[in-house]
């Protein structure tokens, strides 16, 4: 495939994590890229800064307030500004060749499903998407013909080590996970973690949200998900195992018993120079896998009763109807609720479960979603139901008189908002 030089590119989500790494690649390789759209949340001040840097043709802003600040302070410089929602659809119709999905959660379905209808290369990180839509996600793709390309490392490495030819001789794919910060720990010893504890991933430099799925393995619970709507083999054919290195990211394992595996240093500039560079490949500065210095690698079979987010997802996907849809969304309000310091860690999980639950017991409540919009009222249905689940813990403890209400925002909610 030939590839035109300058390629347009656009990042949503670039002053994140993902989108920082993505920003360090382009502007590596200035003149082989020309940036369309940059957007963000909340960081008007990273995001003003790429967007003079790489010449951005366009700067959204997700967060409507900061529209006049931005326009302010990218006044005389050419770059177009927008914001909201309405802002971030106008840039997602851009006609590119190439964009990085790196908006963190649910808010990024609407712009990503427009990404997606303009076809062309889609560098593909966000999960959330993937886990509650995933079927008709896929689907859209597949009808405009844009090429989704897996940057969540796992898949990524599945995305390099699959051949869809071969897929009738693939015993079975495996995901890999670090185990997150407190891996070696017992449920028990997890009930006073705090999120700056939950949020120190020993191998991983991520996102909040991120962090705190990778403590409580939810994030491999979405993955599992994920891998499953992007590599159509069945999902009962994979596995997730226990590697603290994050040296192997998947392994694709076939009938003769061979053993295909993808190897990088833990460095997300890897999958996205692999997505960047498609169908070819990119020099980058990340360190190399050097194994006489890593030693040995471990690998430790991944207990559902010790990580119950693994169950949940695998029951979410044999039961192929919307709990997928429904646990994505009551983990991002559990998780938001966590890192707002007003529910435990250790009530994450049975959170999302309480929500499954009770909706599974409701006459079509969990239905399978036919359409986008099904997905979002399913979506929406689910957050209150989180929030029902999080109050009543709220209101069942002792100490309530000293917990802030779960409605309003607290001062923490709002330090966090300005991080991205
Ligand atoms: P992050 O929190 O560091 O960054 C999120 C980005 O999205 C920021 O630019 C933020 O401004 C933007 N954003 C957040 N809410 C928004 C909204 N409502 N509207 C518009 N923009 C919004 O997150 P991250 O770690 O970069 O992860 C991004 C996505 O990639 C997630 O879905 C995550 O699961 C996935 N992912 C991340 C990693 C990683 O190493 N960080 C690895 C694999 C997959
Ligand atoms: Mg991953």
């Amino acid at each position: 495939m030939d590839v035109a030089m300058p390629r347009r590119v656009s990042v949503f989500g670039s002053t994140g994590s993902i989108g920082r790494n993505t920003i360090e690649l382009l502007e590596a390789r200035g003149d082989e890229f020309q940036v369309e759209a940059l957007t963000a949340h909340s960081n008007i001040e990273l995001l003003c800064e790429q967007a003079v840097r790489l010449k951005a043709k366009t700067a959204v802003i997700g967060n409507d307030a900061l529209f006049p600040e931005l326009k302010e302070r990218l006044r005389d410089t050419g770059i177009a500004c927008a914001a909201g929602t309405s802002g971030l659809l106008e840039a997602a119709a851009r006609p590119v060749d190439w964009t990085m999905i790196a908006i963190v959660g649910m808010d990024c379905l609407r712009p990503a499903l427009e990404i997606v209808a303009q076809g062309g290369c889609v560098a593909m990180a966000n999960k959330e998407c993937l886990a509650a839509a995933g079927k008709l996600f896929v689907e859209a793709a597949q009808r405009s013909r844009a090429q989704l390309l897996p940057v969540d490392s796992e898949h990524n490495a599945i995305f390099q080590l699959f051949d869809p030819e071969r897929a009738e001789w693939i015993e079975h794919i495996t995901l890999t996970a670090s185990g997150g910060p407190f891996r070696s720990r017992t449920l028990d010893e997890l009930e006073n973690v705090t999120p700056a504890q939950a949020l120190q991933h020993p191998t991983w430099s991520m996102g909040a949200k991120i962090s705190i799925d990778s403590a409580t393995l939810m994030n491999k619970g979405l993955e599992l998900i994920e891998a499953h709507w992007l590599f159509p083999v069945g999902h009962e054919k994979f596995r997730i195992v226990l590697h603290p290195q994050s040296v192997v990211h998947a392994m694709v394992t076939y009938v003769d018993g061979s053993v295909m595996a993808h190897m990088s240093a833990p460095d997300m500039r890897v999958p996205i120079a692999h997505a960047l560079a498609y169908p070819g490949r990119m020099r980058t500065d990340t360190a190399s896998s050097d194994l006489t210095k890593i030693g040995s690698l471990d690998f430790e079979p991944a207990c559902e009763k010790r990580f119950p987010a693994l169950r949940l997802a695998r029951t979410a996907l044999e039961r192929n109807d919307g709990s997928a849809t429904v646990l994505n969304a009551a983990n991002e309000v559990a998780v938001a609720a966590f890192l707002e310091l007003r529910l435990r860690f250790t009530d994450i999980l049975p959170v999302i479960e309480g929500v499954l639950e009770d909706m599974a017991a409701a006459p079509d409540a969990l239905k399978a979603p036919q359409s986008f919009d099904d997905v979002f009222a399913l979506d929406r249905h689910a957050r209150r139901k989180a929030l029902e689940g999080i109050n009543e813990r709220i209101r069942g403890r002792q100490n309530l008189s000293h917990a802030p209400s779960a409605g309003a925002p607290t001062p923490h909610a709002r330090k966090r908002e300005k991080i991205a």
